[in-house]
């Protein structure tokens, strides 16, 4: 068997059937892509905008593909045919320019809003003050193409565990916080994507409904 389809299965293995899996493929050729796709894996994550642009086209149609880096207002135009999730809104300009490209080519964007969770100042994120700014505004209540479906966030790159699942917990709290503030009458709002190759399995722990996994499915152990 080759060594992503093993490792892809190794993953799905043992995850709880309500989280689902974003197999992160950047830097992977197509070719690689196709391995895991054949696999069963239909939902792929990229995090450059130039990256989505190549590989959206040569791949299958069925692919679902998330965004999930750093999204610069710039970028949204040309990956928006191709996107069904964004994990990365961190700024309400940016939520606008998702839904006006989004219209433009009649979509609906699947949309999370990313905080900042982390210990470490140099990862991308709203504050809780923010996102409920952008929640009450009278502009996001007129927005017809984009969905928010949920919350996103990076924990710490450290080995402390325990600080790792403080994060996933304050994230889990601010879902929780919005979801029955803003949406108690909305199901969008259902997903907590948090999770990578070496916290994953924290991260179910704690609550969350997607991971995003790369190393662990695309390079070998
Ligand atoms: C690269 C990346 C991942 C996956 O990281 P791995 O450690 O390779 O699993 C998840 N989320 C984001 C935002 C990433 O950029």
């Amino acid at each position: 068997m080759h060594p992503v389809a093993r490792q892809l299965l190794a993953v799905k293995q043992d995850l709880p059937s309500n989280v689902k899996l974003v197999a992160v493929s950047k830097t992977q050729p197509p070719e690689t892509i196709m391995v895991a796709y054949q696999t069963g894996q239909r939902i792929f994550g990229e995090n450059k905008a130039q990256e989505i642009i190549t590989k959206a086209p040569v791949l299958p149609q069925d692919i679902e593909w998330h965004f999930i880096g750093h999204l610069q207002t710039n970028k949204v135009k040309a990956i928006i045919p191709f996107v069904n999730f964004i994990h990365s809104i961190d700024s309400m300009k940016l939520l606008e320019e998702v839904n006006k490209q989004a219209s433009v080519v009649g979509r609906k964007v699947q949309c999370l809003l990313q905080f900042h969770i982390a210990s470490e100042d140099s990862k991308y994120g709203l504050t809780i003050e923010e996102a409920e700014t952008i929640l009450t505004s009278r502009n996001y209540k007129d927005m017809q193409n984009v969905v928010i479906a949920g919350v996103m966030g990076m924990a710490t790159l450290t080995s402390d565990e325990d600080l790792i699942a403080s994060e996933f917990r304050m994230l889990k709290g601010i879902f929780d916080h919005l979801q029955s503030t803003y949406f108690a009458e909305i199901s969008d709002f259902c997903e907590i994507s948090m999770g990578m190759s070496d916290d994953y399995p924290l991260a179910i722990r704690e609550g969350a409904t997607m991971i995003r996994v790369g190393s662990r499915i695309f390079f070998a152990d």
